[in-house]
């Protein structure tokens, strides 16, 4: 879409017509079962690559699929993430990382951020994910950038785990949390514990 006026002109006489059932139901009712959190990346598309329909994914997205760790004053993705657990009942959430993520790229190369400083206090939350990355085994074939883009869902599996709705629903049993690591090139998506046990396809 590159006309953003054309774009839901077409929605709505395309597309809309036969969904309009499902819309009506949710018009009504929101009750998503999966909690996405991914990159705000233009290329990686949650509804697309989980095959959801609308309704089915409440959706975070911020540059480098971070999740700010719980703190004692709240930002808009604590919130979200509150709403999504507490209110809604997720009862599965993924964090879903990327490969070519710019964000992982400007760390993992140590880009200069001088004159982006609210960048570089945003990429802060990606320490622990650094540290990981410096301190695990180089895969052979593996960049640099593969390398922290999946220390980075691991760390950021972490930081979800100190949030307290996140905290309750894990130990009620309701929830499961779930590390993805999407590859553009292929479409496929392997799966990260917050332990960085090894890599599996999460698809066939
Ligand atoms: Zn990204």
């Amino acid at each position: 879409m590159h006309d953003l006026t054309d774009g839901p002109a077409r929605f709505r006489r395309d597309v809309f017509p036969a969904k309009a059932g499902l819309f009506a139901r949710l018009a009504t009712t929101h009750r998503p079962r999966t909690l996405f959190i991914g990159c705000s990346d233009a290329r990686v598309i949650p509804e697309l690559i989980t095959q959801s329909e609308p309704g089915e994914l409440f959706v975070i997205r911020t540059a480098g699929n971070l999740v700010p760790a719980h703190a004692a004053v709240p930002d808009g993705v604590a919130a979200s993430i509150e709403y999504a657990v507490a209110v809604l009942g997720v009862s599965d959430i993924v964090v879903c990382g990327h490969s070519a993520c710019g964000a992982m790229t400007t760390l993992a190369e140590d880009h200069d951020l001088s004159a982006a400083p609210v960048i570089a206090g945003w990429l802060r939350h990606a320490d622990a994910a650094r540290a990981r990355a410096a301190a695990g085994p180089t895969l052979p074939g593996t960049s640099a950038v593969d390398a922290l883009v999946r220390a980075n869902v691991a760390a950021q599996l972490q930081n979800l785990a100190t949030h307290p709705s996140v905290v309750h629903a894990l130990a009620a049993r309701k929830l499961t949390l779930r590390g993805w690591v999407f590859d553009i090139a292929s479409g496929a998506i392997e799966t990260v514990d917050a332990a960085m046990a090894p890599a599996r396809p999460a698809t066939r």
